[in-house]
């Protein structure tokens, strides 16, 4: 089957074209948060048209940096509102960090994560004397001067940084939240390591998605809110990118981005005006 997105200057459905015609996409990589929902409610339409996409078995991943889940956690939190997905559907970046520790052979580690994310870890061995590497994601309020100065001296102890993802900031439902990325960074500073950043902009990421979507890079479109970890990212790999409007998108920032999205939406759900089957 084959989907065409007809890419329409048209102001009525909300988007508004950028820099293409018209493309043909067979499947998608969907972000999560601020795509799907922000906190926990869903974005208006979302459910229906994520369901849309499933009835019509258009391929697609939900790929997420968000580092506070296991890809449980997550099929939960979308079964609350409303979403019903596989979970083989579910490409995170905790995810991700596993199948690139295995790869490494890892052993050892400790893990600077809140929630229930140390699930998808379980079969290596956390220690907290001389860990192989440590694994950062946000620890949003679990995180204090003692964790930050605990994963300091563990680098300084010869462990390697293993970065969930490098995000500067997130949207909460309060406003603006700072991210793993901050934190990561003031590690990097304090001991002179860099780290080794597994989610999202990573192109090794997206190459692991692509694969497992099946499809070449350029019959994917990516949908997502953040211009640099989405919409950069997703075009450095060649695949077709798409913005919403939603979530910790903001006009300034597209100014300023080096990559411009090839499409903007208001919403996802303004994503089926677009097929043409
Ligand atoms: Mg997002």
């Amino acid at each position: 089957m084959q989907i065409f997105l007809i890419l329409k200057s048209t102001e009525q459905i909300g988007y508004r074209m950028v820099t293409q015609h018209q493309r043909v996409v067979n499947g998608f990589l969907i972000d999560l948060d601020g795509v799907l929902y922000e906190g926990e409610t869903a974005i208006p339409g979302a459910v229906d048209t994520l369901h849309f996409l499933l009835k019509k078995q258009i391929p697609f991943l939900l790929i997420t940096n968000t580092t506070r889940k296991s890809r449980f956690g997550i099929q939960s939190k979308l079964q609350r509102m409303g979403f019903r997905i596989p979970l083989e559907q579910i490409f995170s970046a905790p995810y991700a960090a596993v199948q690139w520790l295995r790869a490494h052979q890892a052993k050892s580690l400790y893990l600077f994560v809140r929630g229930d994310v140390f699930r998808e870890f379980s079969e290596f061995k956390s220690t907290l004397y001389k860990p192989e590497y440590i694994v950062i994601g946000d620890m949003g309020e679990d995180l204090t001067y003692e964790r930050l100065n605990q994963a300091f001296r563990m680098v300084m102890g010869g462990a390697r940084i293993i970065a969930l993802q490098k995000n500067r900031f997130w949207k909460k439902e309060d406003g603006l939240a700072i991210d793993a990325g901050a934190i990561v960074a003031a590690l990097e500073y304090a001991t002179r390591k860099r780290a080794i950043v597994i989610g999202k902009p990573r192109r090794e990421f997206f190459r692991q998605a692509i694969k497992r979507l099946g499809l070449p890079a350029e019959k994917i479109a990516i949908i997502g809110d953040d211009l640099e970890a989405d919409i950069q990212g997703g075009a450095r790999v060649g695949l077709f990118t798409i913005a919403v409007k939603t979530g910790k998108f903001r006009e300034e920032d597209l100014q300023r981005a080096r990559v411009k999205p090839d499409l903007i939406l208001g919403t996802f759900a303004d994503l089926p005006k677009l097929f043409k089957f």
